[in-house]
């Protein structure tokens, strides 16, 4: 179930422009616009719902694999995955996401292919 006035929403649309990732039936994948780090991701549910508790399990459990197969293809040993949830836990954008943010070293590149935007 799609919200019309969410953002997310809209960008699985294609209503508002993003860099896409990854895309299935139940997932969507794209760059963040404000990228704590190089590779900055956000994996959603393209079910619509403010916090994880809003979210039916048979859309959450197809969250992580994404996230693991981005970090794992970011080629970054070192990243973050994280998920707010209210404003007092700093949730800005209220539609389910999880980042995943490489932590590149130095000397260490992101993976060969990893786009940036
Ligand atoms: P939150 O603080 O809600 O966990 O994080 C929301 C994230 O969404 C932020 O990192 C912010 O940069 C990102 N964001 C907000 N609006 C857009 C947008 O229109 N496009 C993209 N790609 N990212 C967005």
């Amino acid at each position: 179930m799609a919200s019309t006035a969410c953002i997310f929403c809209k960008i699985v649309k294609g209503e508002i422009p993003s860099f896409k990732l990854f895309e299935n039936d139940k997932v969507f994948a794209f760059l963040d616009i404000q990228p704590l780090s190089r590779g900055h991701a956000l994996v959603i549910p393209k079910f619509h719902g403010a916090k994880l508790t809003d979210i039916p399990d048979e859309d959450l459990r197809e969250i992580l694999p994404v996230a693991k197969k981005l970090a794992q293809v970011s080629g970054a040993e070192n990243f973050n995955i994280l998920q707010n949830n209210g404003r007092i836990a700093h949730q800005v954008v209220d539609h389910v996401h999880f980042h995943m943010i490489p932590k590149p070293n130095e000397t260490e590149g992101l993976g060969v292919g990893w786009p940036t935007q």
